[in-house]
């Protein structure tokens, strides 16, 4: 709605610790005006000169590492290591761009008859970014590394629950010398959203979350003639074959499922498992499940955080609850834990069939559906039957019969005897209602990036 507020609310104790005014809708042009000011000057200086300001990013993002954990941890209930772990993937993403930003961006000569042809890189314009809170430096890099060191200019609107996360985003920027607009966080009303992406400054929008507000702003994009990128929702089929590792297998389905308290796009949603390693797996994971133990984020041993928001938390337990009442099986977990804050438990339910939610839709927390088929054809074509194509994983013993399913499997990216990760050289990106486009490694620098045709005779 207009009216929704930016606020820390800590999700593990419920408290609400500030809150931020979102900008005034007459405000709204004047940043973008701003946006392109600076743009008109970024976009004339060297990469060499953008990539300093992105590795000073990159080394202030190390430097401040402590203390941008602990505020993820604060806002968004993420468990303090996985915080850090979070602040470093994000500082290497901003380094390998500063670092092969020339290399990326060196104009590329096509053979041609008579004369010459090159293709040079520049940058487009202002480029609007929608980011979501679950990765909340993270998501912000995979856009502002290229697109900084290409030259466009970003006005970024993060979610609503990590406007701290948001302000230290932008404090970063400015510290590492990227001159005002450069990088402009906005505290943004979700009507004032077709504003920014009318303005004619404007050449690009690229959105990290729901479906919902992608096909929002991807619409008023596409009403606007702008060029989108949208990296949506996932549910994500974890394969196994066979378990000649059980353990490690067993293991991998449980942090590809668990990490980030399972509100990853790329988490191990949907776990289908062949019929000849059913039992051991399922007891195997069962027992994985079972020592998850909720408790404070900010806790180094805690092993199970709370979700981010209270409404995240009672959404997940009223699809648990969905395919509870309509006949699945609970194998570990299926509730909320006896305790205040945004909890769910480790959850894993088998026995889900259509019709119910938690076959269709996607799980955004610490739950995980099982399910046992008899064939490899069974398998591909139940993790085929998903709206959703973001990534998918593969376990077998044996790679080339682990790679011919992987093969068959209709995603943006497929993991084999790995879970589903991500780095900065790794393109990252999803088919089906996943989204379009790609960010992260050399082709999230051509997104939003005019291939300019140079033919001389
Ligand atoms: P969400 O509600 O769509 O929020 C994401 C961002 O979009 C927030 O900044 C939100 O702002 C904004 N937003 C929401 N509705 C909008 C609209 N109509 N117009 C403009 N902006 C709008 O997403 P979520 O449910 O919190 O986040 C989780 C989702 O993101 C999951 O589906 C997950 O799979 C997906 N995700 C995808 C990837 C990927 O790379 N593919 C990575 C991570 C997460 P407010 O906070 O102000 O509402």
């Amino acid at each position: 709605t207009a009216d929704r507020t930016y606020a820390t609310v800590n999700p593990f104790t419920g408290e609400t610790e500030r809150e931020f005014e979102a900008l005034a809708g007459d405000q709204v042009t004047a940043v973008v005006d701003r946006a392109h000011t600076a743009f008109l000057d970024w976009r004339q200086r060297t990469v060499a000169e953008r990539a300093a300001v992105v590795g000073r990013a990159a080394d202030l993002m190390t430097e401040r590492s402590d203390a941008l954990a602990a505020l993820i941890t604060k806002e968004m209930g993420k468990r303090i290591q996985e915080a850090a772990g979070e602040v470093a993937l994000a500082a290497s993403i901003l380094r390998y761009y500063a670092d092969k930003a020339e290399q990326f961006l060196a104009p590329r000569t096509i053979e041609v008859m008579k004369g010459e042809a090159v293709v040079v890189n520049e940058p487009t314009g202002v480029l609007f970014a929608v980011e979501p809170w679950n990765y909340p430096l993270y998501q912000v890099v995979r856009v502002a590394g290229p697109n900084l060191t290409l030259g466009n200019t970003i006005v970024l609107k993060h979610a609503e629950n990590v406007p701290q996360c948001a302000l230290a985003l932008e404090e970063l920027f400015r510290d590492a010398g990227a001159p005002e607009g450069v990088y402009t966080n906005v505290f943004l009303r979700i009507s004032d959203t077709e504003q920014v992406i009318a303005h004619p400054a404007v050449q690009g929008v690229t959105l990290t979350g729901s479906e919902r507000a992608g096909s929002s702003v991807a619409a008023l994009a596409g009403k606007h003639l702008k060029k989108s990128v949208l990296e949506l929702g996932g549910s994500d089929p974890f394969v196994v074959l066979d378990t000649p590792d059980l353990a490690r297998t067993v293991k991998a389905a449980t942090m590809g499922r668990m990490a980030n308290t399972g509100q990853a796009c790329i988490a191990a949603k949907r776990i289908i498992v062949l019929a000849d390693v059913w039992d051991e797996f399922v007891a195997g994971i069962q027992q994985a499940f079972g020592g998850f133990t909720p408790g404070d984020p900010a806790d180094p041993a805690t092993t199970l955080g709370p979700l981010s928001t209270e409404r995240a938390a009672a959404d997940l337990h009223a699809q648990i609850t969905d395919a509870v009442d309509k006949g699945a099986t609970v194998l570990a977990g299926g509730g909320r834990p006896d305790r205040p804050g945004a909890f769910v438990e480790a959850t894993l339910l088998t026995d889900v069939t259509p019709g119910m939610r938690a076959f269709s839709e996607e799980l955004f927390g610490p739950a995980a559906v099982l399910y046992k088929v008899q064939t490899e054809d069974e398998a591909v074509a139940l993790a085929n039957d998903s709206a959703y194509g973001l990534s998918a994983v593969v376990y077998s013993g044996d790679v080339e019969r682990a790679r011919a399913v992987a093969d068959r499997l209709e995603s943006g990216m497929v993991w084999i005897n790995q879970p589903s990760g991500s780095s900065a050289e790794l393109p990252f990106g999803g088919v089906k209602r996943s989204g379009y486009g790609r960010e992260l490694s050399e082709l999230g620098m051509f997104e939003f990036a005019n291939r300019r045709l140079v033919r001389t005779l």
